[in-house]
């Protein structure tokens, strides 16, 4: 749709600073139009996404090996690979913003978007919110979640509850399968549960499934319910031939059953196919409205790859920046130096022992720091459990970090890997990463799970600091 290329005056009124081009979504297509944006001087805004839509960095931060991106001939982590891309982007100079975005207009120019905290206004804009894991939306499965039941094997399996136990995955695609394999690491035996009568992985990744003796396949089964106090211990399943159905005993049941394309915002707004994904032309990203780009997998239901999602960010933002300059819209930054400074490198962060400790270091990793700190410091103890695939531990510790240091020393930070050091996370009854404890004088005032908010951090640490 050809809205009419002449400033509304809402800028006028609000004093908002439109942008050249804002990005939303910070997986491999966001990131990489972000690249080429920012390349291309064009100094793109992305909002990285924070609950809505699967965490900053997207789906890659919940998966261990990626082992098909070109330029990692032994692999990569998902989440390092996307600390990387995030890198590079932010090297170039794309300016994030840590938040949702809750509330687009299209049908005025510039567009607008609103998220918890502010309106943004931009001339152009890339939609790259890409696509998010389903539930079966079974009866107790909200009374489970977290409490055996995980969309994320790859974040959850190492919690001690699930190890030498027997697990289940439901699903029968690509993700299924790695799942599968990936637990056999941690559990006795893993059960996948397949409602048709084949497996829709690729024929590799069937192949590993099929030939381990630690997985059995359930072809044509259907979950029907789930059982357990606190947490679970048992499922039911029923064959889709017979009327029995057959309880299995395990204690962890993990999802791997599709996504669904974030499309909420966009929605009544642009144009979406059958399946609900936004429509661009094959292999092209602009969507029904002119200045607005879709990449990733919220336009792609069929490919649906960590290349593909960056191949396709690339064509957004070379699309966006040749339209913007069609249109007299763009104003390029000017740049000090031709080269960008290079970009941090994250020093690794091994266990703290008793010659590196240091009462008052901010972040200190392992047993020995917390057994020193939680005996003999009076200040707040912020104890981070996490593991090393973990995504949103990832994308949670630098944020902890910023807190910690911004409260100048008066909390400090202790990152416990529930793999290494498995007899302390079982002490703790840890059910999955990330899993933050904050105490004072050994007693334990808050528990949270998963990434929140930093303020909320902030204000409880506070809180405590106060207090006598
Ligand atoms: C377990 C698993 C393993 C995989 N393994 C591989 C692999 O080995 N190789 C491979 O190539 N691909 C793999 N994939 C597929 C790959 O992860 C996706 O194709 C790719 O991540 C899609 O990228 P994207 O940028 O389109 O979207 P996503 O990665 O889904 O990122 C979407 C982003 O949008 C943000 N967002 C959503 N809603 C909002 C909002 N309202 N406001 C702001 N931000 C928002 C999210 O926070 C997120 O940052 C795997 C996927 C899974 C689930």
């Amino acid at each position: 749709m050809a809205l009419p290329l002449v400033m509304g005056d809402q800028n006028k009124k609000t004093n908002l600073q439109t942008e050249n081009l804002l990005i939303i979504g910070s997986g491999p297509a966001g990131y990489t139009a972000a690249i080429y944006a920012a390349r291309a001087n064009l100094q793109p805004l992305l909002i990285t996404g924070f609950e809505k839509g699967g965490i900053p960095g997207g789906q890659l931060m919940t998966t261990t090996f990626v082992e098909n991106f070109p330029g990692f001939p032994d692999g990569v982590r998902g989440p390092d690979l996307m600390d990387l891309i995030k890198a590079q982007a932010v090297r170039w100079g794309t300016k994030l913003l840590e938040e949702d975005a809750e509330e687009i207009t299209l049908n005025q120019r510039p567009f607008i978007v609103k998220t918890s905290t502010g309106t943004i206004s931009t001339n152009s804009l890339i939609i790259a919110t890409g696509a998010s894991a389903n539930r079966l939306g079974i009866q107790k499965e909200s009374l489970f979640w977290g409490n055996g039941i995980s969309a994320c094997a790859i974040c959850d399996g190492s919690t001690p509850q699930f190890r030498d136990e027997e697990l289940a995955v439901v699903g029968g695609g690509d993700s299924a399968c790695e799942e599968a394999v990936y637990l056999t690491k941690y559990g006795s035996h893993v059960h996948l549960l397949v409602r048709s009568k084949q497996l829709k992985a690729t024929a590799a990744m069937a192949d590993r499934v099929i030939s381990n003796d630690q997985i059995t396949v359930h072809f044509e089964s259907v979950l029907v319910d789930i059982e357990g106090s606190d947490w679970l211990k048992a499922i039911r399943i029923k064959s889709k031939n017979t009327p029995e159905e057959k309880i299995i005993n395990v204690k962890g049941l993990f999802y791997a059953i599709g996504h669904t394309p974030n499309t909420d915002l966009i929605k009544d707004q642009l144009k979406t196919d059958a399946k609900g994904y936004i429509f661009t032309n094959p292999g092209r990203p602009e969507t029904s409205i002119e200045g607005v780009f879709a990449a990733g997998d919220v336009a792609d239901s069929e490919w649906r790859q960590g290349v593909t999602a960056a191949g396709s960010g690339c064509k957004a933002a070379l699309a966006a920046e040749r339209w913007l300059s069609e249109n007299n819209l763009s104003s390029p930054i000017k740049r000090q130096t031709t080269e960008p400074e290079l970009s941090p490198k994250e020093k690794i962060n091994e266990n703290t022992n008793e010659e590196t400790f240091n009462e008052d270091t901010i972040w200190q990793k392992g047993s020995y720091p917390l057994r020193k700190l939680y005996h003999e410091s009076q200040k707040p103890l912020l104890v981070v459990y996490t593991s090393q695939n973990c995504g949103p531990c990832h994308v949670l510790k630098p944020q902890l970090k910023r807190v910690l240091s911004e409260l100048e020393g008066k909390a400090l930070g202790i990152e416990i890997d529930i793999e290494k050091d498995q007899e302390i996370a079982l002490q703790a009854g840890i059910k999955g990463t990330p899993t933050i404890q904050l105490f004072k004088s050994k007693k334990l005032y808050k528990e949270w799970k998963g990434v929140k908010q930093r303020s909320l951090f902030k204000e409880a640490i506070n809180n405590l600091i106060k207090s006598k």
